[in-house]
This record gives structure tokens, sequence and C-alpha cells, in this order.
């Protein structure tokens, strides 16, 4: 298990890669606007990315998506019950 999380290090990555792009922004921003059109082939790739990382973020176990928490001092990237963990350590080494 320790394994395979290690190498789902890079979804923490994806993830921060996928939060700073632009369009993903975007639709954040406005998202509660009625008046926007969301169905552009653009917004339809980026709810795709979305979908394939949540497909490697989600706990078999529990069925919640990691999270990102700080404990007495101890930095967590796990779901709820702690089964899917991607350690903190790496995580720092991708944190500007
Ligand atoms: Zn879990």
């Amino acid at each position: 298990m320790k394994k395979k999380l290690k190498a789902n290090h890079s979804i923490v990555k994806l993830i921060l890669d996928f939060e700073s792009d632009t369009g993903f922004r975007n639709f954040c921003a406005h998202w509660k606007e009625p008046e926007t059109e969301y169905s552009s082939p653009e917004i339809r790739d980026i709810v795709q990315n979305w979908k394939n990382i949540e497909s490697k973020i989600e706990c078999d176990n529990c069925h919640k998506f990691i999270r990102y928490e700080k404990v007495d001092g101890y930095e967590h990237i796990s779901c709820p019950c702690r089964e899917l963990n991607l350690k903190a350590e790496e995580y720092h080494e991708i944190e500007e």
C-alpha cells in the first residue's frame, strides 16, 4: 500500500497544476453566475481533467477525497480515515 501511495505522489502536483490553470480559476470564479455559458469544449476538458483526478484521489475505504490538513504541526494529505495518504515530506518537495 505504501508503495502505491508513493507512486501516487505525482497526483498532488497534478492537482496543483490543475488548480493553477486559468480556465479552471475562471470556472470557479463564475460558476454560480446563471448567465454564464459553460458548455464549451474548453470547459468540458476542464471538467474531464478534474474527473480524472477525482478518480485517483477518492479513498476506496471511506469513499472520501484526500485533503490537506495540519495536525499538531504535521501536515497530512489524506482522506479522513488515513487509508489514502500522500506523504507530507513529498508534498513539501513540490511546495513553492
Ligand atoms: Zn479513507
